[in-house]
C-alpha cells in the first residue's frame, strides 16, 4: 500500500484527475459543473419515479 498523504482519484463525470485536497472543493468531482451534471442525473432519475400511489378506496372508514 502506498503511503501518500494525498489521495488521487478521477472525476466520475469527466475522468479528470482529482486530488483529495482543499484545492478541489467539489471532490470527488473536478469542478462544480461536473458535480451539477452528476447531481442532475441523480435528480432526474428520482423525478422519473412515480409519486405516491392512489389512495386505497377501501381505506375509507373514518370512525373516530
Ligand atoms: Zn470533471
Amino acid at each position: 500500500m502506498a503511503t501518500t498523504s494525498t489521495r488521487k482519484l478521477n472525476c466520475p463525470t469527466c475522468g479528470n484527475p482529482v486530488q483529495w485536497t482543499d484545492k478541489f472543493p467539489y471532490r470527488p468531482f473536478c469542478c462544480k459543473r461536473c458535480q451539477l451534471i452528476d447531481f442532475g442525473d441523480w435528480a432526474a432519475e428520482k423525478h422519473s419515479i412515480p409519486g405516491e400511489p392512489a389512495l386505497n378506496p377501501e381505506q375509507n372508514d373514518s370512525d373516530l
